[in-house]
Parts: structure tokens; C-alpha cells; sequence
């Protein structure tokens, strides 16, 4: 039997996502790693064990995964957590001292707004928001020293790119790690390592395991030493994924390159549909001719991912009325899977964003985000349109 934690670095990445990381159970045979539902494993004697004592510390199913993870991105097997917070927190606690700095994303995940303003600031971690999507706005945040450098792109939710190969330099330069929250596109559409980026960020919750069922979170690097600390912290914080989840996200992360080219395809028509109605005021995907980003976003990712925003004539109230109104969409927080969901992130996910920072951000009142699914995409356009019709019977223009 083969090691199931050989290199599969030979491959493409549409055999990688089916193999990687797994091979035949050498016990039974069994095709699909089995879910080790095991606290504990047996030791054959003192001070030896077969490689697993406790799963806080280690577990088979959960190994498959970070090994997996670790292929698609030709690095290091990835260390896999509770959530994508619990990833991002865990990074934090593992490079981050009292006395430093952090530079970010000006757009980012909420939540990663909140851990660094209400969480590490009582330890004395300072955190600048920038906007890195602006070279000369990050150059001028690094003439102070800082740790780390944690980007986003495309950006939560006003989808606004930067340049990771230009970050990567800036930061290096001053001394930083270069962190990138790869959770949007995934390795399937942009491949962070390969410019320059120390630290990958995931939330597999999103497109990894892509079909709503799970949470979950990974780190990847490919800084032996780095890893180590890494593993340290989740072995110490106990911030450890699961084994079925590591199994449920093993299995969907096996559709993920074809997942994520139907998801583009679809959001890339939706996005022309909305671009061209009346009542649309701005659309912003980054594969769209009009994003004024499109020639980086086009050498930068494979393709414009499932993930787009758009702005309503009429503010607020068109945004809430069009947000009650869809019907196979569904008026939901989360994003990446197999269902359409919309979002108010004015009200949701960046509700805990301060509004002044929320709005110099560009997260509008009225600006509604759509996370593409891979329903028929004729039937979803179909779902906007009436959607858009209940806004126009509604709001005076
Ligand atoms: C959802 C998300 C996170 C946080 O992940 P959880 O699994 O919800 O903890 C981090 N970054 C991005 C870009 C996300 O979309």
C-alpha cells in the first residue's frame, strides 16, 4: 500500500483534489479515508505510539485532509482548525508578540476586524487598517515597522484586489510576513505562494468543502519552523478540527476546481444581467471589462470566482426590499457552496465593523452581496429579475 501521505505534487490539481493526501485503507481495503471517531489511540509501549496519542494533537482523518490542503497548494501539509476564526486567531497567537503591529486589508472579513480590535488589542497588538489595494498607501503603512502584513483578495465584500506579488515585496522589504485569506478563489484560482505570500489563510467552511455543511479553517506555510510554532498553538489552544468535518470536507474539496469554474461562469453572467438592468447602480466582480481592477484580476486569478456586490438605485430601502424579495436565493450570512445566497453585510457580516470605518471601507448601506451558486444559472437570473421588479413597484427612483 502506498503511504497515504506521499506527494502527489506530480499531478494537476483536478487529480490532486480527488487523491491527494488519501490512498486505500491498508486495513479493509475501504476506497475513502475511514472517519477515525477516536479520542484516543493505543500505544504499543512505553513512549510508543504509531504516530497518534490524542486527536487535540493529531487524528488519521484529520491528517488526510492537511495533507491534501498541503498538495493543492505545493507547500507544507496544512494545519486544519475549528473554523476559519479559529485558523486566523491561531496565526496571530503563533507570529504575533505584545509591543507589535499588524497592517490589513482595509476590506476584510469582519471577523477579522473584531479578533484584532477586541480580542488582541488588550495584549498590545496594534492593528492598521490599509488600503493594500493602493502600493503607495501599504508602502507608507511599512516605514513603521510591523510583523505581519494579512491581506484579503478579492475583498469581503466590495471585491476590490490587490496585488499580491507587489504586497509580497512591499512587506518583505520591511521585514514582515506576508500573509494571504485565500478563502474567496482558493489555490483552484489563485495561487498566493507562487507570488510570494508567506502564510495562506482558509476558511474551508467557503468553497473548500463548498456545499454548507461544515466549518472549518486552515493554515498553510511552507517554513518548516513556521509550521512547527503553528501546530503548536492549535496542539496548545486546542483550536483542532474535527474528524468528520476533516471527512465531509475531504469529500467536497474532490469537486472543488470543477465547482469553482461553474461557480465563475455563473456569477460572470449574473454579474453582465445586473450590469445591464436599470435599477443597478454599480456592480463590482472582477472579471467584469468595467471593474476598474480587471487587468490584475485577470493576471492575478485563473478565473472571477462565485462572489460578487452590487449597489441598488434607491439606497437602503431598495437593498432590503430586493433582499426580501428573492425566492430560490436564500437571505443568508454564509457563502461559497452549492446554494445562491444573498447578504446585507451592512447588517450582517460587517455589522460589527464601526460604520464610519465600514463606509470609508466602501461597504455601502445599500450594497448587496451575492454568493453564486450552481443552480441553473437561467433560473437564478430568472429569481433576480422578479426580485428586481418587487424593488421597482416599491421604491419611487
Ligand atoms: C468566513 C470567512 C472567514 C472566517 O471563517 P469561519 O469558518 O466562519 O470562522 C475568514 N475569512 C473569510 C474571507 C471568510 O469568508
Amino acid at each position: 500500500m502506498s503511504d497515504p501521505l506521499q506527494s502527489d505534487s506530480a499531478y494537476r490539481l483536478e487529480t490532486q483534489a480527488i487523491h491527494a493526501g488519501t490512498a486505500p485503507d491498508p486495513l479493509t481495503g475501504a476506497m475513502l479515508t475511514p472517519v477515525h471517531q477516536s479520542t484516543t489511540f493505543a500505544q504499543d509501549g512505553v513512549g510508543k505510539d504509531r504516530g497518534y496519542t490524542y486527536t487535540r494533537c493529531g487524528n488519521p482523518t484529520v491528517a488526510a485532509l492537511e495533507a491534501r490542503l498541503g498538495e493543492l497548494e505545493g507547500v507544507l501539509p496544512a494545519c486544519a482548525f475549528a473554523t476559519g476564526m479559529a485558523a486566523t486567531t491561531s496565526l496571530f497567537l503563533a507570529v504575533l508578540r505584545a509591543g507589535d503591529r499588524v497592517v490589513v486589508s482595509d476590506v476584510v472579513y469582519g471577523g477579522t476586524v473584531r479578533v484584532l480590535q477586541q480580542v488582541f488589542d488588550s495584549f498590545d497588538v496594534r492593528a492598521d487598517f490599509v488600503d493594500t489595494s493602493n502600493p503607495e498607501a501599504l508602502r507608507t503603512a511599512l516605514q513603521e515597522p510591523a510583523r505581519l502584513v494579512f491581506v484579503e483578495t478579492p475583498a469581503n465584500p466590495t471585491m476590490k484586489l490587490t496585488d499580491l506579488r507587489v504586497a509580497a515585496e512591499l512587506a518583505h522589504a520591511a521585514g514582515a510576513l506576508f500573509a494571504v485569506d485565500n478563502t474567496f478563489l482558493t489555490a483552484a484560482l489563485q495561487r498566493p505562494f507562487e507570488l510570494g505570500a508567506d502564510v495562506v489563510v482558509y476558511s474551508t467552511t467557503k468553497y473548500i468543502e463548498g456545499h454548507n455543511s461544515t466549518v472549518g479553517g486552515a493554515l498553510l506555510c511552507r517554513d518548516e519552523e513556521l509550521a512547527e510554532r503553528i501546530r503548536f498553538v492549535k496542539n496548545t489552544a486546542g483550536t483542532t478540527q474535527a474528524p468528520w468535518e476533516s471527512w465531509l470536507t475531504l469529500r467536497g474539496i474532490k469537486t472543488l476546481p470543477l465547482r469553482l469554474e461553474r461557480h465563475s461562469s455563473n456569477a460572470l453572467e449574473i454579474a453582465r444581467f445586473l450590469e445591464g438592468h436599470e435599477l443597478v447602480e454599480t456592480v463590482h466582480y472582477p472579471f467584469l471589462e468595467s471593474f476598474p481592477q480587471f487587468e490584475l484580476a485577470t493576471a492575478q486569478q485563473r478565473l472571477g470566482g462565485g462572489m460578487l456586490a452590487f449597489e441598488l438605485r434607491g439606497g437602503v430601502d431598495a437593498g432590503v426590499r430586493f433582499l426580501e424579495s428573492v425566492r430560490l436565493c436564500t437571505l443568508a450570512e454564509n457563502l461559497g457552496a452549492v446554494e445562491t445566497l444573498v447578504t446585507h453585510p451592512a447588517t450582517m457580516t460587517h455589522g460589527s465593523v464601526p460604520p464610519a470605518q465600514r463606509r470609508a471601507a466602501g461597504i455601502h448601506d445599500g450594497l448587496v452581496r451575492l454568493s453564486v451558486g450552481l443552480e441553473n444559472v437561467a433560473d437564478l437570473t430568472a429569481d433576480l429579475e422578479q426580485a428586481l421588479k418587487e424593488v421597482a413597484g416599491g421604491v419611487p427612483l
